[in-house]
């Protein structure tokens, strides 16, 4: 089998409990994780397949396996709010994040939606994120190397959006930062025909202020806004039911599609 499939030194690794809990760590040879279910040596993994079922040194058993992007990004050291997996894939989707696209974001925050970016646009593509902040900068430069190292393709631009985008065209805008309608009208000049702009907004009034922002402007077309919920249910032998508690909340997305005008 390739070594690809064996956990080596300094890999991430997830642990998963029989409860669900679940612990996220580098692999190094020489320490140990703790918890309530005992003690797992860390060389005690290193050289295992992924995904193999180990006992801590009280006999519990754990789930040790490689974690996902969604995984990563709900344990992130965090220096803002983050966009929840269920909104990153809404954004992937209603943006049409294609591979080989132009893409602006703003602002970075901690990288999490920057790194579903960075993949969904592979190799090809350009990703720049914009970010005032500059701890939110570093907490981001370093999340975003541990999953994707530091791409050739992605540049953070350490500038105010409100001041406007330095990139000359782009097909994709992405936005999750106060005052998106303050990005309308530049978003408008620096937009490809029939590029994209999807925002991310907790509060519905930031919604109601931008989709109107977006209906009453001549270069957009398609402005919708959609909210997206996600209900986990609970299964089991002689149960099948909606899981207790659930995400109440996160936040809105609202999109619309760059017009290149009428033909008289
Ligand atoms: N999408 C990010 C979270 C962004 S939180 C993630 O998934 O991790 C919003 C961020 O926007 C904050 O870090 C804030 O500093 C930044 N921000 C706010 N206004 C901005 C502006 N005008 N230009 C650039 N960044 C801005």
């Amino acid at each position: 089998m390739s070594d690809l499939n064996r956990f080596v030194e300094g890999e991430l690794v997830l642990l998963v409990d029989r409860k669900d809990r679940r612990y996220l760590f580098n692999l190094a040879d020489g320490e140990s994780f703790h918890s309530h279910g005992g003690i797992v040596y860390h060389a005690a993994l290193i050289g295992q397949e992924k995904g193999v079922r180990i006992r801590t040194n009280t006999g519990q058993v754990y789930y040790a396996t490689v974690p996902t992007l969604a995984d990563y990004v709900t344990n992130l050291p965090r220096a803002s709010q983050v966009v929840y997996p269920k909104d990153i894939g809404g954004i992937l989707m209603v943006g049409d994040i294609f591979p080989g696209a132009d893409v602006i974001e703003a602002g970075m925050g901690s990288g999490a939606l920057t790194m579903a970016l960075l993949r969904a646009i592979g190799p090809e593509g350009h990703l720049s994120s914009y970010e005032i902040r500059d701890e939110a900068i570093s907490q981001a430069r370093e999340n975003i190397s541990v999953m994707a190292g530091a791409p050739e393709n992605f540049r953070i631009r350490s500038n105010d959006i409100y001041d406007g985008i330095v990139e000359d065209t782009v097909d994709r805008i992405i936005l999750d930062l106060p005052e998106p309608w303050r990005v309308i009208e530049n978003a408008a000049q620096k937009l490809v025909p029939g590029g994209i702009i999807v925002c991310f907004l907790p509060t519905i009034i930031q919604v109601h202020n931008l989709a109107f922002t977006l209906q009453t402007h001549s270069s957009f077309e398609m402005v919708e806004s959609i909210e997206i919920l996600l209900r986990p249910w609970y299964i089991a032998a002689n149960s099948a039911r909606p899981m207790h508690r659930m995400v109440g909340h996160t936040g809105f997305l609202v999109s619309a599609r760059k017009c290149a005008g009428s033909i008289e």
